[in-house]
């Protein structure tokens, strides 16, 4: 079981990030209202951070560098989660300081593979435009 955040303001996707995370054995944290975000965080101390990159108030891009400067949250595995589509996009979430970026509508094989790989202290370094994740689970 992990402690994950999800920083995300549209209900629709809360809710099934925390189904499937809770359906994974994970203790779920959502958080809808970004300028919150931060201070969850360093409340719940979580082992993996989801956020949404489209918030408003503090964007996914701020957010990522707010816990990357923060002293005791800097190493937290960071997934982007985003709309956006293009390759410069995804770089950019990388160079913030995200280990892992997931296009919405999401999969949820490569959500929950993503996830998977973070906990396991794994970097998902490959774009998805690569293709099939490696050694899926049956
Ligand atoms: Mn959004």
């Amino acid at each position: 079981m992990a402690k994950i955040l999800i920083v995300e303001d549209n209900a629709l996707n809360i809710k099934l990030f925390c189904d499937l995370l809770a359906a994974h054995g994970h203790q779920p944290e959502a958080v809808t209202d970004s300028r919150n975000a931060l201070e969850v965080a360093r409340t719940f101390v979580p082992d993996l951070v989801i956020t949404d990159i489209q918030l408003p108030h503090v964007s996914g891009f701020e957010l990522i560098r707010l816990l990357r400067s923060d002293e005791h949250l800097a190493d937290v595995p960071i997934m982007a989660v985003t709309a956006y589509s293009g390759r410069g996009d995804e770089e950019r979430i990388r160079e913030a300081g995200a280990q892992a970026y997931v296009s919405k509508p999401i999969s949820v094989v490569k959500f929950a593979q993503t996830v998977d790989a973070l906990l396991r202290g794994e970097s998902d370094s490959e774009p998805e435009s690569a293709g099939e994740a490696p050694n899926g689970a049956t």
